[in-house]
């Protein structure tokens, strides 16, 4: 029997009463009374909306919240309309019918594909923005799930490969056969430009959750840090601690994100292996990705989980500029040394083992 199981939120919020307060009197007696400035951080404005194949809350404070928040989904839309695969009208659905043919792109799609790609090269190909034909072979895509023949996956694999993409400025060539997919990095660059909207209308304090990915813009509106629960993967009712964030961005990928379960009883996910074109199973059930850049933390969670363990472990070491919290399948926490102090583990958890990971080995 083949089963889906959709995690719409990977991460909890877990938000102090403060940090929701909203204001206590109506606008108008506010503004009456107090200066613009101090009224600012009590004016909460929210949104959820679906986008991006997940749902997505937004959260943002200050004088110009309604607004602020109206414009970052416009924002938001946009990239989607550029990225999706399944919408014909796409920039994503035009390079990837385009039997390989030169397609000029627009600037946003330029940039998170170079992006991609640069990525790509750094992570030895772990994150790689082509594997769509296997995703597909899979059902990731439909949802009309089923395990390929190694023949099948073997065959696809020779369609994949992101050193065979040509960007040149805004100019994509897509060798016939291959497709492109924004699926790992899409949400967290679309995050990253939400905030710059948000910060144009001069937001100090916002929560974005993409799905699961989560983008704080300052601190909480009492000036404390926002609390980020961090799901147990082994369970979606629980969460194994809290992350403290000022301005950061913390991307999560986990095998139990979409998943279903083969005829032969095994579990197969959407994260895949590149040199094998299955799911990876390195060792980890989910990597977290601590940054300030929210697209770097997207494509990081996913290259790390495909790494596993060790191979994260040294690709930190040598890269830094990011953190991260790995858990691996037999329930360890590895956790970098710039974020150990900011983590920590909810009650009834200490069972777990925690272990810091040091910049020098
Ligand atoms: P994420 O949830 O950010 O880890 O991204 C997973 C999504 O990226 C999947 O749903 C696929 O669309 C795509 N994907 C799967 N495996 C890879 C990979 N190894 N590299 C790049 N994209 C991938
Ligand atoms: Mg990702």
């Amino acid at each position: 029997m083949k089963k889906q199981i959709t995690t719409i939120l990977l991460i909890v919020l877990l938000l102090g009463a403060s940090g929701c307060a909203k204001a206590q009197m109506g606008t108008d007696e506010l503004n009456e009374t107090i200066p613009m400035s101090i009224t600012a951080p009590s004016q909460e404005a929210t949104a959820d909306l679906f986008a991006m194949d997940t749902w997505l809350n937004l959260s943002a404070y200050g004088p110009q919240a309604e607004a602020a928040l109206a414009a970052a989904q416009d924002r938001i839309m946009e990239l989607e309309s550029l990225w999706s695969v399944t919408n014909a009208d796409s920039e994503i659905y035009a390079v990837n019918h385009s039997d390989g043919a030169p397609t000029l792109l627009s600037g946003d799609t330029a940039e998170v594909l170079a992006f991609a790609l640069e990525m790509a090269e750094r992570t030895g190909g772990a994150m790689d923005p082509t594997l769509y034909p296997v995703l597909t072979a899979w059902g990731f895509t439909t949802g009309q799930y089923q395990i390929p023949s190694q023949k099948e996956i073997d065959f696809l694999l020779s369609s994949t490969g992101y050193e065979k993409i040509k960007l040149d400025g805004q100019t994509v060539t897509v060798p016939d056969g291959m497709e492109l997919d924004l699926g790992a990095v899409g949400k967290g660059y679309a995050a990253d430009e939400t905030a710059a909207v948000l910060r144009k209308y001069g937001i100090t304090s916002a929560l974005l959750n993409f799905g699961g990915n989560v983008l704080t813009v300052g601190a909480k509106p009492d000036g404390s840090p926002w609390r980020i629960g961090i799901r147990n993967p082994f369970t979606d009712e629980d969460t194994l601690g809290v992350m403290e964030l000022v301005d950061q961005s913390i991307v999560v990928s986990g095998g139990y994100e979409r998943y279903f379960i083969g005829e032969d009883g095994v579990q197969y996910w959407h994260i895949l292996d590149p040199d094998t074109g299955a799911p990876a199973r390195n060792g980890l059930a989910q990597a977290a990705i601590i940054s300030s850049d929210s697209k770097v933390c997207d494509a990081l969670s996913t290259a790390v989980y495909v790494m596993g363990l060790e191979d994260a472990i040294e690709y930190w070491r040598s890269e830094q500029g990011f953190d991260m919290i790995l858990v691996t399948d037999d329930q360890q926490i590895y956790i970098t040394e710039g974020v150990a102090e900011a983590f920590t583990l909810r009650d009834g958890q200490a069972n777990w083992e925690v272990y810091v990971i040091a910049a020098e080995a």
